[in-house]
C-alpha cells in the first residue's frame, strides 16, 4: 500500500508491505502518521492478526505510524538497534532476517525472506531514481558495503520503501552501485580541476540548481568529500564554512 505522502524525496508516497504468513501478517514500514493511511491499512488487513511491525529506518515517511498501529494490534514494532543484524524475526508462518545496511541512515535494517529470496530493501535500494547519501547522516563508505552485502544473497525480488518492486534484483543492485561510483568519480575529477570548499564544488557540478535542490546536492557532495578524505583521495583544510578541498600531491 502507498502512504498519501508523495514528494520529491518520497516518489509517489511511501511503501507499507503487508506480507502474509498464514493467519497473520507483518506489516514492514507503517510510514508517516496519517489518519486515512491508518484506516486504509487496518482494512487491508481486515480480521487478520498483525504479528509484527518492522520498521526499515527510523526517518519520518517511514517510522512515525508504527506505534498507533502496534498498538491497536497488540503487536511490537521491531527496529534498529534492539533488532540487530542477522535477527530473525518468527512471524506466522515466516522467518525474516533483518539485515544492518547503513548508508542511507545509520540505524537502517533491510528484510530478507530466505525462502523466497525478497529483499525488503526500504532506502537503501529504491524502485526509481537514486537513494539520497547526504551528509551528516549519510554514510557512502557503508551505504557501498551495505549494496554489496545485498548482493552477495543473490535476491530474486526487492521491494522497496519507495516505488515499484524489483523483479530483476540483481540488475538494479548493481546499478545503484555504478551510479554511486559516478557519483564518486564526478566529485573526485572536480576536486582534481581544482580545489574549493564544498559550496563551490556543488555549484560547479550542478550549475543552477533551485535553492533546495542545491542544498540537497551539498549535502551528497559533503558526504563523498568525506569518504574520499577517510580514502585519502582529497584533502581537507580549514574547518566549518571555510574547509576547503583539493587533491594531495
Ligand atoms: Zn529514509
Amino acid at each position: 500500500m502507498v502512504a498519501p505522502n508523495p514528494g520529491p524525496y518520497t516518489g509517489p508516497g511511501t511503501n507499507t508491505w503487508i506480507v502474509e504468513a498464514g493467519p497473520v501478517v507483518a506489516v514492514i514500514d507503517p510510514g508517516p502518521d496519517d489518519e486515512v493511511h491508518l484506516a486504509a491499512i487496518n482494512q487491508r488487513i481486515g480480521a487478520a492478526t498483525v504479528g509484527v511491525v518492522l520498521v526499515t529506518h527510523s526517518h519520518p515517511d517511514h517510522l512515525p505510524l508504527a506505534a498507533r498501529l502496534a498498538a491497536a494490534h497488540h503487536a511490537s514494532v521491531r527496529r534498529y538497534p534492539e533488532l540487530g543484524d542477522e535477527d530473525v524475526v518468527r512471524v506466522g508462518t515466516l522467518n525474516v532476517t533483518a539485515l544492518h545496511t547503513p548508508g542511507h541512515s545509520a540505524d537502517h535494517l533491510c528484510f530478507w525472506l530466505a525462502e523466497d529470496r525478497a529483499l525488503f530493501t526500504g532506502d537503501l535500494i529504491l524502485g526509481r531514481g537514486s537513494s539520497m547519501v547526504t551528509y551528516p547522516e549519510g554514510d557512502v563508505a557503508a551505504y557501498l558495503r551495505s549494496l554489496d552485502r545485498v548482493a552477495e544473497l543473490r535476491p530474486r525480488l526487492l521491494f522497496p520503501g519507495h516505488w515499484d518492486p524489483v523483479e530483476d534484483a540483481m540488475a538494479k543492485i548493481e546499478e545503484y552501485r555504478a551510479h554511486r561510483l559516478e557519483r564518486e568519480a564526478q566529485v573526485l575529477a572536480e576536486v582534481r580541476r581544482g580545489g574549493g570548499t564544498a559550496q563551490e564544488l556543488t555549484r560547479r557540478v550542478y550549475g543552477a540548481l533551485d535553492e533546495q535542490l542545491l542544498v540537497a546536492a551539498e549535502m551528497t557532495m559533503r558526504a563523498h568529500l568525506r569518504k574520499l578524505v577517510d580514502d585519502a583521495a582529497v584533502r581537507s583544510t580549514g574547518d566549518g564554512e571555510r574547509e576547503t578541498y583539493d587533491a594531495p600531491v
